[in-house]
């Protein structure tokens, strides 16, 4: 059954939301962490803010760079791909008409049916056939490094502030347990949003994500507290 267009819609509106959310878990994780372990060593709020901040930088621009060389390793695969392609039809239009047809044939038409659908299509738009229909290229998928950098650094700047907020307000006496418990709260509901929107079960992925959030807080609070007492 072809997917409708409003599925498709869908499917790229999850794909966005998926990277958001796991964008935004890394900020909250990491950035909590880093905060907890701080604060266990017992520092000034000022300390903790300006230790939460760095990596907020840090973690974002690491994120956004990433991101950014591997969508641009994409996007010149599939440049060289277009490229290929491009000259596989100046040098032998026949047997890529061919070729397309019997990617038509595959997708249930008949044969002569398909030759002329692949026909009327190489005299309209040759390369944009072959891209979309040989290569699978398609408009929501091309590989944008600029959007994906920015998106990735955006998402993990939310999550990494949200521990930051904590701290601004949070008494200071008590900034190890609250960052810790309303990050790991943040971190389940971000782990029921992300299994909502990809429709598999909530409860799973809220105590997996939050799980790990747990671990990585206990560990840093326990060598900031070891740090705290030794240096
Ligand atoms: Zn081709």
């Amino acid at each position: 059954m072809g997917r409708t267009h409003k599925e498709s819609h869908r499917a790229e509106r999850i794909g966005w939301l998926r990277a958001a959310v796991l964008g935004a878990n890394d900020g909250i994780v990491s950035t909590s962490s880093l905060v907890v372990g701080v604060a266990a060593a017992s520092a000034l709020r000022s300390e903790v803010l300006i230790a939460g901040v760095a990596g907020l930088v840090a973690g974002a621009m690491s994120m956004a760079a990433g991101e950014y060389v591997s969508v641009s390793s994409q996007a010149d695969t599939e440049k060289a791909d277009l490229e290929r392609e491009r000259t596989e039809l100046a040098t032998d239009a026949e047997f890529e008409l061919q070729e397309l047809a019997s990617i038509y044939v595959e997708r249930g038409l008949d044969p002569a049916l398909a030759k002329e659908v692949a026909a009327q299509l190489m005299v309209h738009d040759a390369l944009g056939a072959h891209a979309r229909d040989e290569l699978g290229f398609s408009e929501s998928t091309v590989a944008r490094p600029v959007q994906a950098a920015l998106a990735s650094a955006a998402s993990f700047t939310a999550g990494a502030a949200l521990p930051l907020v904590v701290v601004l307000l949070a008494p200071e006496s008590s900034l190890v347990i609250a960052v810790s418990v309303i990050s790991l709260i943040f971190l389940a509901v971000l782990g029921v949003l992300a299994a909502r929107a990809g429709g598999a079960p909530a409860l799973r992925a809220a105590v997996r994500v939050t799980f790990w959030g747990a671990l990585a807080m206990a560990l840093t609070a326990g060598i900031g507290a070891l740090f705290g007492t030794v240096v």
